[in-house]
């Protein structure tokens, strides 16, 4: 009986020390100094006057960064945005007869808020974005073709940020990553949101409202004025001021 129980305090031990471990490799940091990364996120709103956006669903794009977009239209920066599903296989707690139309509409009423010049919506199937990665690449090779950006942001498929993990997420992000490894020249600045080693943070403090407002629009989804709070709880806070982080990929 002795034995068992200094068996069970190792194995308990043992997880214990796996679980800290995975914990401190997994946990969100910044990869420079919070000045640093507050002076990447104010040169690159100044200076980004055409975005792309690529994300995987209606309202992925407001969860993460709504608050960078708004302060990008607000400086006259054109946003176009890719929702390369209809997410029709997410809640539909409106009991909407088509999920996927209303999640379109849903959207629709999100850039109205942030002031999007664009929404492309690629309809391709719910949680298998990235499935077909040849037809991915080609609808997004065509829409980079028209938009021409300046800069561009996906979700990191590499450096992801527990607690949520999705495969139209990391999928997207990761055929967005090799088609822009792929270009020869002129190639945009690559920005990933969805990251726990950033190195750019956006202060969206004087956007706030904009992104909550934009939050709201996804009823479907059953997004309440309590979880858009925890949306903003869930920013990062450098300086006092809250921040959307995000990862600039090296060239
Ligand atoms: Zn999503």
């Amino acid at each position: 009986m002795k034995r068992f129980w200094s068996r069970l305090r190792k194995v308990a031990l043992g997880g214990g020390m796996v679980g800290l471990g995975t914990w401190f490799f997994m946990r969100t940091t910044f990869t420079v100094s919070d000045a640093e990364a507050l002076r990447r996120g104010e040169t690159l709103i100044q200076n980004s006057k055409r975005a792309l956006v690529i994300a995987a669903h209606p309202d992925d794009v407001e969860w993460y960064i709504a608050g960078t977009l708004k302060r990008l239209t607000e400086q006259g920066a054109k946003v176009y945005v890719v929702i390369a599903t209809d997410g029709e296989k997410g809640p539909n707690k409106v009991n909407s007869p088509n999920l996927a139309a209303t999640r379109r509409m849903e959207q629709e009423e999100a850039g109205a808020v942030i002031g999007y010049e664009e929404i492309f919506f690629f309809g391709l199937p719910d949680r298998e974005s990235a499935k077909d990665k040849a037809r991915l690449r080609e609808k997004i090779d065509e829409v980079w073709q028209q938009v021409k950006p300046e800069v561009v942001f996906t979700f990191d498929p590499r450096y992801w940020q527990l607690p949520y993990l999705h495969p139209d997420h990391e999928g997207t992000g990761g055929v967005v990553q090799d088609y822009w490894r792929s270009l020869m020249s002129d190639r945009p600045a690559l920005y990933f949101f969805h990251s726990r080693r950033p190195n750019t943070a956006i202060n969206v403090e004087p956007v706030l409202e904009a992104k909550r407002q934009a939050l709201m629009a996804h009823q479907s989804q059953g997004i309440s004025e309590r979880a858009a709070q925890f949306n903003f709880s869930n920013l990062r806070k450098l300086n006092g001021q809250r921040v959307e982080a995000l990862r600039e990929e090296t060239p």
